[in-house]
């Protein structure tokens, strides 16, 4: 009876204890769409709840007078939701978008905030918005992101079918209203390219804050820039670098350990990724170079044998980096990599 009331006693300071440590720390804000992260006061990072279709993570910059959120997500209705969903954690009115690059993920809301509000990215990210370098809507990067939607939503139907957990049929269920949905709502999209562009590096001051949008180089694309908080010491690096591999379809993968190099001279602790979840410091970028070498010798050396790029993605074996990257569960990788380093080893950008 001791026994049982002494435990009783430690459960209940136990739960007490955690409740007021979430309390203290903030604890993620849910609100629709959305779940905000407090990372620092005024500097929240929004991630998919899981209702909707969203695309990147959203780093969100709350100034005196508005906030800045880097980047406008995946559709016009993701963005549209992003701001609803903001209300729970600032009043302020968003007044500035940075597009961490061009990809549809990160800059097809743009149109729900150009031309009112300053959308802000690289010189390169309005060129290939603009359709310099052909439509991106046509381009594989975004297609990818569509057309094989139709066979997972058959594939989805059938496994909800099978299901006998009631919690994983109701999350297959919804991943399946959440893919229907993203099919109807990228109809709406019209690509807006960034109303104010940067060539290497601009620094706003709002109120107490300084905010540095800095172009180093080519790397996931060649429209990537960061933004750096040099007094909270954070950098938010789209996904030029993420928590996870970041894809390499449209990459300059030589290039990208250089920028990587520049990204680490950087004043930072913290780094808010495009993807992914939030982390600390530069191992995991010092790993993330390793791969990309690994990757690029590897794919080359299947390149000089003569084997084609979907061959050379099936052999690459990078489980080595399992450890700072968990979703490497064998050998292979993205064909869209090796398609990637083999076109650029015919036909130099
Ligand atoms: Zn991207």
């Amino acid at each position: 009876m001791r026994v049982g009331i002494a435990a009783l006693f430690v459960l209940i300071i136990t739960g007490w204890l955690w409740h007021d440590a979430r309390a203290q720390s903030g604890g993620p804000v849910v609100s629709g769409a959305h779940r905000f992260e407090k990372v620092v006061d005024g500097i929240y990072y929004a991630t998919a709840s899981g209702t909707m279709t969203v695309g990147s993570n959203s780093p969100v910059i709350v100034n005196d007078d508005e906030a800045m959120v880097v980047d406008s997500e995946i559709t016009p209705a993701a963005a549209r939701a992003l701001v609803a969903d903001l209300k729970a954690v600032t009043n302020k009115p968003v007044g500035y978008i940075v597009d961490s690059h061009y990809h549809y993920d990160h800059a097809f809301g743009n149109q729900v905030f150009a031309p009112a509000i300053p959308v802000i990215g690289h010189d390169n990210t309005r060129r290939r918005l603009l359709g310099e370098f052909g439509n991106v809507m046509e381009q594989y990067t975004y297609l990818n992101s569509v057309q094989p939607v139709p066979a997972r939503l058959e594939s989805l139907k059938q496994r909800i079918a099978e299901e006998k957990d009631p919690q994983q049929k109701a999350s297959l269920e919804r991943q399946a209203a959440n893919s229907r949905a993203y099919l109807e709502q990228v109809k709406e999209t019209r690509v807006t390219p960034p109303n104010v562009t940067i060539d290497k590096k601009m620094t706003l001051f709002r109120g107490g804050r300084e905010i540095q949008i800095l172009y180093l180089g080519r790397g996931h694309t060649d429209t990537d820039v960061v933004v750096l908080l040099p007094k909270e010491r954070i950098v938010c690096t789209g996904d030029l670098m993420e928590s996870q591999i970041s894809y390499m379809g449209d990459s300059f993968p030589e290039e990208w350990i250089a920028t990587l190099d520049r990204l680490k001279a950087l004043n930072f602790d913290t780094v808010m990724p495009g993807h992914g979840v939030v982390f600390k410091g530069t191992a995991k970028i010092d790993a993330f170079q390793k791969y990309l070498r690994d990757v690029i010798n590897q794919v080359n050396a299947s390149r000089k044998q003569g084997l084609s790029a979907e061959e050379a993605a099936k052999r690459v074996d990078v489980t080595a980096y399992s450890g700072e990257f968990p979703q490497i569960r064998g050998v292979g990788i993205d064909a869209a990599a090796a398609r990637r380093i083999y076109q650029l080893a015919e036909r130099p950008e």
